[in-house]
Protein backbone atom coordinates (compact mmCIF):
# COMPACT_ATOMS: atom_id res chain seq x y z
CA UNK A 1 0.00 0.00 0.00
CA UNK A 2 1.66 3.73 -1.14
CA UNK A 3 2.30 5.53 2.13
CA UNK A 4 -0.27 8.37 1.17
CA UNK A 5 -2.88 5.88 1.14
CA UNK A 6 -1.67 4.29 4.75
CA UNK A 7 -3.04 8.02 5.89
CA UNK A 8 -6.23 8.46 3.86
CA UNK A 9 -8.19 7.11 5.90
CA UNK A 10 -6.91 7.55 9.54
CA UNK A 11 -7.19 11.28 8.49
CA UNK A 12 -10.52 11.55 7.14
CA UNK A 13 -11.75 9.68 9.59
CA UNK A 14 -10.21 11.93 12.18
CA UNK A 15 -11.58 15.19 10.51
CA UNK A 16 -15.65 13.75 10.73
CA UNK A 17 -14.50 13.65 14.35
CA UNK A 18 -13.01 17.25 14.16
CA UNK A 19 -16.32 18.64 12.36
CA UNK A 20 -18.74 17.15 14.93
CA UNK A 21 -16.08 18.52 17.74
CA UNK A 22 -16.15 22.25 15.86
CA UNK A 23 -19.91 22.35 15.03
CA UNK A 24 -21.01 21.75 18.45
CA UNK A 25 -18.45 23.65 20.38
CA UNK A 26 -19.97 26.56 18.32
CA UNK A 27 -23.59 25.77 18.61
CA UNK A 28 -23.53 25.04 22.10
CA UNK A 29 -21.05 27.32 23.11
CA UNK A 30 -18.83 24.71 25.43
CA UNK A 31 -15.37 23.84 24.64
CA UNK A 32 -16.10 20.50 26.25
CA UNK A 33 -17.10 19.22 22.72
CA UNK A 34 -14.11 20.21 21.33
CA UNK A 35 -11.96 18.34 23.55
CA UNK A 36 -14.01 15.48 23.43
CA UNK A 37 -14.82 14.86 20.00
CA UNK A 38 -11.18 15.60 19.07
CA UNK A 39 -10.09 13.11 21.54
CA UNK A 40 -11.99 10.20 20.48
CA UNK A 41 -11.57 11.41 16.91
CA UNK A 42 -7.93 11.50 17.59
CA UNK A 43 -8.06 7.59 19.39
CA UNK A 44 -10.62 5.91 16.02
CA UNK A 45 -8.02 7.85 13.82
CA UNK A 46 -4.96 5.88 15.26
CA UNK A 47 -6.82 2.75 15.85
CA UNK A 48 -7.63 2.73 12.01
CA UNK A 49 -3.57 3.59 11.20
CA UNK A 50 -2.83 0.48 13.85
CA UNK A 51 -5.21 -1.68 11.90
CA UNK A 52 -4.08 -0.65 8.42
CA UNK A 53 -0.19 -1.65 9.85
CA UNK A 54 -1.52 -4.88 10.64
CA UNK A 55 -1.23 -3.81 14.85
CA UNK A 56 -2.79 -7.33 16.33
CA UNK A 57 -3.63 -4.75 19.21
CA UNK A 58 -4.66 -1.98 17.00
CA UNK A 59 -8.83 -2.55 17.94
CA UNK A 60 -7.85 -2.97 22.12
CA UNK A 61 -5.67 -0.22 22.61
CA UNK A 62 -8.78 2.15 20.47
CA UNK A 63 -11.15 0.29 23.10
CA UNK A 64 -8.88 1.32 25.90
CA UNK A 65 -8.37 4.67 25.25
CA UNK A 66 -12.37 5.89 24.54
CA UNK A 67 -13.74 3.05 27.09
CA UNK A 68 -11.43 4.69 30.13
CA UNK A 69 -11.77 8.08 28.85
CA UNK A 70 -15.93 7.62 28.59
CA UNK A 71 -15.65 5.31 32.05
CA UNK A 72 -13.06 7.83 34.48
CA UNK A 73 -13.45 10.97 32.84
CA UNK A 74 -16.87 11.47 31.89
CA UNK A 75 -18.62 8.95 34.28
CA UNK A 76 -16.51 9.57 37.16
CA UNK A 77 -14.88 12.39 36.80
CA UNK A 78 -17.07 14.76 35.33
CA UNK A 79 -20.45 12.67 36.90
CA UNK A 80 -22.37 12.30 33.54
CA UNK A 81 -23.83 9.31 33.36
CA UNK A 82 -23.37 8.10 30.18
CA UNK A 83 -25.50 4.61 30.88
CA UNK A 84 -28.97 3.94 29.48
CA UNK A 85 -30.76 5.67 32.71
CA UNK A 86 -28.35 8.44 32.22
CA UNK A 87 -29.65 8.47 28.70
CA UNK A 88 -33.69 8.05 30.02
CA UNK A 89 -32.87 11.10 32.65
CA UNK A 90 -31.66 13.59 29.61
CA UNK A 91 -34.60 12.78 27.28
CA UNK A 92 -36.93 13.24 29.64
CA UNK A 93 -35.61 17.16 30.83
CA UNK A 94 -35.51 17.75 27.21
CA UNK A 95 -32.14 18.22 27.22
CA UNK A 96 -29.66 17.08 24.20
CA UNK A 97 -26.60 17.43 26.12
CA UNK A 98 -24.08 14.16 27.30
CA UNK A 99 -25.55 11.02 27.54
CA UNK A 100 -28.12 12.19 24.79
CA UNK A 101 -25.25 13.23 22.31
CA UNK A 102 -23.55 10.46 23.12
CA UNK A 103 -26.66 7.50 22.38
CA UNK A 104 -27.48 9.63 19.26
CA UNK A 105 -24.17 9.08 17.59
CA UNK A 106 -22.74 6.09 18.99
CA UNK A 107 -25.66 3.93 19.63
CA UNK A 108 -28.85 4.82 17.65
CA UNK A 109 -28.25 6.73 14.45
CA UNK A 110 -24.65 6.26 14.43
CA UNK A 111 -25.02 1.98 14.40
CA UNK A 112 -27.22 2.70 10.45
CA UNK A 113 -23.30 4.07 9.22
CA UNK A 114 -21.06 2.11 11.49
CA UNK A 115 -23.27 -0.97 12.65
CA UNK A 116 -22.02 -1.92 16.35
CA UNK A 117 -18.21 -0.39 16.39
CA UNK A 118 -19.35 0.83 19.57
CA UNK A 119 -19.21 -2.56 20.77
CA UNK A 120 -15.90 -3.25 19.27
CA UNK A 121 -14.07 -0.28 19.89
CA UNK A 122 -15.23 1.98 23.03
CA UNK A 123 -17.90 0.08 24.92
CA UNK A 124 -16.25 0.51 29.11
CA UNK A 125 -18.14 -3.27 29.70
CA UNK A 126 -16.99 -5.05 27.14
CA UNK A 127 -13.28 -3.10 27.35
CA UNK A 128 -12.82 -5.17 31.02
CA UNK A 129 -14.60 -8.13 29.45
CA UNK A 130 -12.64 -8.84 26.25
CA UNK A 131 -9.78 -9.08 28.89
CA UNK A 132 -11.12 -12.58 30.25
CA UNK A 133 -10.02 -16.10 28.95
CA UNK A 134 -13.39 -17.11 26.68
CA UNK A 135 -12.39 -15.05 23.47
CA UNK A 136 -14.87 -17.80 20.92
CA UNK A 137 -17.87 -18.92 22.33
CA UNK A 138 -17.61 -22.84 22.86
CA UNK A 139 -20.99 -23.31 22.88
CA UNK A 140 -24.05 -22.89 20.65
CA UNK A 141 -26.37 -19.31 21.69
CA UNK A 142 -28.87 -19.99 24.51
CA UNK A 143 -32.35 -18.72 23.66
CA UNK A 144 -32.55 -16.23 26.56
CA UNK A 145 -31.61 -13.18 24.62
CA UNK A 146 -34.99 -11.69 25.93
CA UNK A 147 -33.38 -11.10 29.28
CA UNK A 148 -32.31 -7.69 27.82
CA UNK A 149 -35.57 -6.38 26.94
CA UNK A 150 -36.21 -7.08 30.83
CA UNK A 151 -33.23 -4.76 31.83
CA UNK A 152 -34.12 -2.35 28.73
CA UNK A 153 -37.51 -1.68 30.73
CA UNK A 154 -36.46 -2.42 34.00
CA UNK A 155 -33.91 0.92 33.49
CA UNK A 156 -36.63 2.95 31.35
CA UNK A 157 -39.19 2.51 34.59
CA UNK A 158 -36.61 3.46 37.54
CA UNK A 159 -36.13 7.18 35.55
CA UNK A 160 -39.78 7.56 34.82
CA UNK A 161 -40.30 6.74 38.86
CA UNK A 162 -38.35 9.14 39.39
CA UNK A 163 -39.65 11.90 37.94
CA UNK A 164 -43.13 10.25 38.61
CA UNK A 165 -42.57 10.74 42.05
CA UNK A 166 -40.85 14.01 42.07
CA UNK A 167 -38.04 12.64 44.11
CA UNK A 168 -35.28 15.74 44.87
CA UNK A 169 -31.72 15.79 43.70
CA UNK A 170 -32.20 13.50 41.01
CA UNK A 171 -28.70 14.14 39.74
CA UNK A 172 -26.97 12.94 42.65
CA UNK A 173 -28.67 9.66 42.36
CA UNK A 174 -28.09 9.41 38.72
CA UNK A 175 -24.53 9.59 39.65
CA UNK A 176 -24.71 6.65 42.14
CA UNK A 177 -27.00 5.01 39.71
CA UNK A 178 -23.78 5.29 37.16
CA UNK A 179 -21.33 4.05 40.14
CA UNK A 180 -23.46 0.89 41.11
CA UNK A 181 -25.08 -0.03 37.16
CA UNK A 182 -21.13 -0.34 36.61
CA UNK A 183 -20.29 -2.45 39.31
CA UNK A 184 -23.57 -4.89 38.36
CA UNK A 185 -22.44 -4.80 35.07
CA UNK A 186 -19.22 -5.85 35.61
CA UNK A 187 -20.03 -8.21 38.08
CA UNK A 188 -22.90 -9.96 36.36
CA UNK A 189 -20.27 -10.01 32.90
CA UNK A 190 -17.99 -11.55 34.39
CA UNK A 191 -19.87 -14.16 36.11
CA UNK A 192 -21.67 -14.84 32.77
CA UNK A 193 -18.09 -15.21 31.25
CA UNK A 194 -16.88 -17.64 33.48
CA UNK A 195 -20.30 -19.63 33.61
CA UNK A 196 -21.06 -19.31 29.91
CA UNK A 197 -17.18 -19.66 29.27
CA UNK A 198 -18.03 -16.90 26.82
CA UNK A 199 -16.63 -13.04 27.16
CA UNK A 200 -19.33 -11.65 25.56
CA UNK A 201 -22.58 -13.33 27.06
CA UNK A 202 -23.23 -10.40 28.50
CA UNK A 203 -23.95 -8.46 25.40
CA UNK A 204 -25.68 -11.25 23.94
CA UNK A 205 -28.15 -11.46 26.32
CA UNK A 206 -28.12 -8.81 28.75
CA UNK A 207 -27.02 -5.70 27.59
CA UNK A 208 -30.38 -3.25 27.56
CA UNK A 209 -28.17 -1.08 25.29
CA UNK A 210 -28.98 -4.02 22.46
CA UNK A 211 -32.52 -3.02 22.06
CA UNK A 212 -31.47 0.11 20.45
CA UNK A 213 -27.94 -1.35 18.38
CA UNK A 214 -29.04 -4.48 17.13
CA UNK A 215 -32.43 -2.79 14.91
CA UNK A 216 -29.90 0.21 13.52
CA UNK A 217 -27.28 -2.04 12.43
CA UNK A 218 -29.37 -4.03 10.58
CA UNK A 219 -28.85 -1.80 8.04
CA UNK A 220 -25.33 -0.67 8.74
CA UNK A 221 -23.38 0.69 5.58
CA UNK A 222 -20.11 -0.43 6.97
CA UNK A 223 -20.93 -4.43 7.23
CA UNK A 224 -18.40 -7.56 6.73
CA UNK A 225 -19.00 -9.23 3.29
CA UNK A 226 -18.01 -12.23 1.81
CA UNK A 227 -16.38 -12.79 -1.38
CA UNK A 228 -18.12 -15.80 -2.77
CA UNK A 229 -15.60 -16.24 -5.71
CA UNK A 230 -12.51 -17.25 -2.93
CA UNK A 231 -14.21 -18.27 -0.27
CA UNK A 232 -13.83 -22.05 0.24
CA UNK A 233 -16.49 -23.03 2.91
CA UNK A 234 -13.50 -23.88 5.69
CA UNK A 235 -15.86 -22.63 8.58
CA UNK A 236 -12.80 -20.65 9.92
CA UNK A 237 -14.74 -17.48 10.28
CA UNK A 238 -17.20 -18.76 12.29
CA UNK A 239 -15.37 -20.60 14.70
CA UNK A 240 -13.04 -17.45 15.37
CA UNK A 241 -16.47 -15.12 15.87
CA UNK A 242 -16.91 -13.83 19.12
CA UNK A 243 -20.85 -13.29 18.50
CA UNK A 244 -21.59 -16.51 16.26
CA UNK A 245 -21.93 -14.43 12.95
CA UNK A 246 -22.52 -16.43 9.61
CA UNK A 247 -20.74 -13.97 8.28
CA UNK A 248 -20.55 -15.82 5.21
CA UNK A 249 -23.77 -15.21 3.99
CA UNK A 250 -23.81 -11.55 2.51
CA UNK A 251 -28.04 -11.16 2.74
CA UNK A 252 -29.85 -9.01 5.38
CA UNK A 253 -30.66 -11.77 7.26
CA UNK A 254 -27.26 -13.24 7.93
CA UNK A 255 -27.25 -15.67 11.20
CA UNK A 256 -26.71 -13.60 13.97
CA UNK A 257 -25.93 -10.15 11.71
CA UNK A 258 -27.07 -7.76 14.50
CA UNK A 259 -24.10 -8.68 16.41
CA UNK A 260 -21.58 -8.24 14.62
CA UNK A 261 -18.73 -5.68 16.44
CA UNK A 262 -16.33 -5.57 13.87
CA UNK A 263 -13.45 -6.94 15.88
CA UNK A 264 -12.30 -8.15 12.45
CA UNK A 265 -11.15 -11.38 13.48
CA UNK A 266 -12.88 -13.32 10.64
CA UNK A 267 -11.17 -10.82 8.13
CA UNK A 268 -7.61 -11.43 9.96
CA UNK A 269 -8.22 -15.38 9.64
CA UNK A 270 -9.40 -15.86 6.77
CA UNK A 271 -7.35 -17.89 4.65
CA UNK A 272 -8.31 -16.84 1.30
CA UNK A 273 -8.76 -13.62 2.06
CA UNK A 274 -12.30 -13.88 0.92
CA UNK A 275 -13.60 -10.93 3.36
S1 LIG B 1 -23.55 -5.13 23.89
FE1 LIG B 1 -23.63 -3.64 25.56
S2 LIG B 1 -22.01 -4.27 27.00
FE2 LIG B 1 -21.65 -5.31 25.06
S3 LIG B 1 -20.22 -4.00 24.01
FE3 LIG B 1 -22.28 -3.42 23.29
S4 LIG B 1 -22.91 -1.75 24.63
FE4 LIG B 1 -21.16 -2.75 25.61
S1 LIG C 1 -12.67 -18.21 6.65
FE1 LIG C 1 -12.75 -17.33 4.60
S2 LIG C 1 -12.65 -19.09 3.24
FE2 LIG C 1 -13.17 -19.90 5.27
S3 LIG C 1 -15.44 -19.96 5.27
FE3 LIG C 1 -14.82 -17.99 6.12
S4 LIG C 1 -14.84 -16.58 4.37
FE4 LIG C 1 -14.83 -18.67 3.54
S1 LIG D 1 -15.43 -12.03 13.79
FE1 LIG D 1 -16.18 -10.95 12.02
S2 LIG D 1 -18.38 -11.38 11.93
FE2 LIG D 1 -17.66 -11.90 13.99
S3 LIG D 1 -18.01 -10.06 15.19
FE3 LIG D 1 -15.91 -9.97 14.47
S4 LIG D 1 -16.05 -8.80 12.56
FE4 LIG D 1 -18.12 -9.47 13.06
Amino acid sequence: MKRGKQYFLPIIMFLIFEAAAVTLWLTKNNLFYLFNFSYIGFSVSLGIFLMMKKYRHARRIVQLLVGSYMLVYLGLIQKENMQIEGFWYYLFTGVFEAATIHYAVAKIFGPLLFGRGWCGYACWTAMVLDFLPYKTPSHPRRKIGWIRYITFAASLIFVSALFLFKVGNIERIMFRAFIIGNIAYYAVGIILAFAFKDNRAFCKYICPVTVFLKPMSRFALFRIKCDKEKCVSCGKCSRICPMDVDVTDNSLKRKNGTECILCMECVKNCPKNAL
